[in-house]
C-alpha cells in the first residue's frame, strides 16, 4: 500500500454515527424551555453510573474541572500540587491559575505514568495534592499512591481525561481518587467537541463545584443573588446530546482502541528496538494513544521521525515533552529540581511517538504505517 496523493493518516479523531447526529438534532430542536437542562442531565447520571460513582457534573473542559477540583479544595499560593513531569500541560496549568506551585515528578519507566517512588521524594510540608495522570490511557501504581496520599494528608485529583473506560483492579478511571476529570476534546476516546466532566463520591464537592461553575450561586438558591465572585463553566446541551450518544457506544469505543493497539503489536511484534504502551496485570489499558518509543541506537529523535512519517502522508505526535523543559516553567526552582531529578522523563521523551490512533483506522492504514516505520529506521 502506498498513501501517494491521499489524505494524511489522522493521529486521533473521533467514531460518529447517526445515533450521534439525531441526539444532537434533537437537542437542537428540544433541548429548550422546561427541557434546557434535560440531555446534561442524562449524559451527567449515566456518566455516573459508568465510572461507578455518585456525583458527575458537565463542564467545557477538562482543565476547567481541575480547576474547580483545586478550587474546592482550597488550594492557594503557597501549596504545592505534585504532578507527573510528562502529561499535557493541562494538568498543570490550573495549578497556577490558583497561585499554587506545581511539582514535576518523574515518570515510571514501563507505565510511563507518574512514580510512586518520585512522589514521596517530593512532599514537602507545603503539599496539598497530588494529580495523578491516567497518560495514554494507562493507569498508574494507584496502591502505592494512596498509601502515600494517606501517610501525608493529601487529596489525590485523579486526571483521567486520556483513559475513558480503563481499569485498575477492576475499578474504572476517573474512580481512583477524591475527584477525577475527564476530557471530551475532539481527540479524545469519547468526545462532544470540547467538554469535560468531574466525578466524585464527595457530596461536599458535588455541590461546591455546582456552585462555583455557575457563578456563585447554587440550584434552587434566591434568584440573581450570587453569594461569591466565582465562574461560567457550563456544557452546552447540543454537547451533552453527543456526550450522551457516545457515552451509550462507550464498549465500541473503547473496544476498537484496543482493536487498534492489537493491530500495532501484531505488526511490530518481531521487530527489535520497539517498545510500545504497557499494559500491567493489575491495570485494563484503553490505549489513547498507540506510543512507541524507539530504541536511541537507532540514533533518530522524535523530530526527525515525526517529519518522515509525514512525508509519507502518516501523522504521528511527539511523546510529551517534560513540563519542566518548557519555557513557561523553565526558570521555575522547582522545574530546575525537576530538570535534575527526573532521570526517566528526559530519557524517554526525546525517543517516543504517538503514532496514527484515530477511531476510523483501518487494518490496513495501521500495517502501512508500520511497514513504513519498519523501513525508515532499518534505513537509518
Ligand atoms: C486532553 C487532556 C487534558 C485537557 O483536556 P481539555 O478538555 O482540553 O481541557 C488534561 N489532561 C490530560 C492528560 C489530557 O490529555
Amino acid at each position: 500500500m502506498e498513501n501517494k496523493g491521499r489524505k494524511m493518516i489522522p493521529i486521533a479523531g473521533p467514531w460518529i454515527t447517526q445515533k450521534e447526529v439525531d441526539y444532537v438534532a434533537d437537542a437542537a430542536a428540544n433541548a429548550w424551555y422546561e427541557n434546557a437542562n434535560i440531555y446534561n442531565e442524562r449524559f451527567e447520571r449515566a456518566f455516573a453510573k459508568y465510572i461507578g460513582v455518585k456525583y458527575a457534573v458537565s463542564l467545557p473542559s477538562c482543565t476547567s474541572a481541575i480547576h474547580l477540583a483545586l478550587l474546592y479544595y482550597k488550594i492557594g499560593p503557597g501549596d504545592e500540587v505534585i504532578v507527573p513531569d510528562i502529561t499535557w500541560i493541562a494538568t498543570a496549568a490550573p495549578i497556577s491559575y490558583v497561585g499554587a506551585t506545581p511539582v514535576f515528578v518523574d515518570i515510571d519507566p514501563k507505565t510511563w505514568c507518574i512514580s510512586p517512588e518520585s512522589i514521596e521524594a517530593r512532599v514537602t510540608r507545603r503539599t496539598k495534592a497530588i494529580i495523578p495522570v491516567d497518560l495514554y490511557g494507562n493507569i498508574p501504581d494507584m496502591d502505592a499512591i494512596y498509601d502515600i496520599a494517606s501517610r501525608y494528608n493529601l487529596v489525590i485529583i485523579e486526571d483521567a481525561a486520556e483513559a475513558i473506560g480503563s481499569e485498575y483492579k477492576g475499578r474504572k478511571a476517573g474512580s481512583l481518587g477524591d475527584i477525577g476529570v475527564f476530557s471530551f476534546h475532539g481527540t479524545k476516546t469519547l468526545t462532544t467537541g470540547e467538554g469535560g466532566m468531574l466525578v466524585t463520591n464527595d457530596e461536599n464537592a458535588y455541590k461546591r463545584v455546582l456552585f462555583l461553575r455557575d457563578h456563585g450561586r447554587a440550584p434552587g438558591e434566591k434568584m440573581f443573588w450570587n453569594t461569591e465572585v466565582a465562574y461560567k463553566y457550563k456544557m452546552s446541551s447540543l454537547q451533552a446530546a453527543l456526550g450522551l450518544a457516545q457515552l451509550e457506544r462507550i464498549e465500541e469505543l473503547v473496544a476498537k482502541k484496543r482493536l487498534i493497539f492489537s493491530w500495532y503489536k501484531e505488526e511490530l511484534k518481531d521487530f527489535e528496538g520497539i517498545s510500545l504502551n504497557y499494559e500491567g496485570s493489575d491495570v485494563k489499558n484503553t490505549y489513547w494513544m498507540v506510543t512507541a518509543i524507539i530504541d536511541p541506537s537507532f540514533g533518530i529523535t522524535k523530530e526527525k521521525l515525526i517529519y518522515l512519517l509525514r512525508e509519507h502522508g502518516i501523522d504521528s505526535r511527539p511523546f510529551f515533552y517534560p513540563l519542566s523543559s518548557l519555557p513557561p516553567y523553565e526558570h521555575l526552582d522547582q522545574a530546575k529540581v525537576a530538570r535534575e531529578l527526573n532521570k526517566v522523563s528526559y530519557q524517554i521523551s526525546p525517543y517516543g511517538i504517538n503514532l496514527p490512533s484515530a477511531l476510523n483506522l483501518t487494518r490496513e492504514q495501521v500495517k502501512f504505517v508500520c511497514d513504513t516505520l519498519k523501513k525508515i529506521l532499518l534505513s537509518k
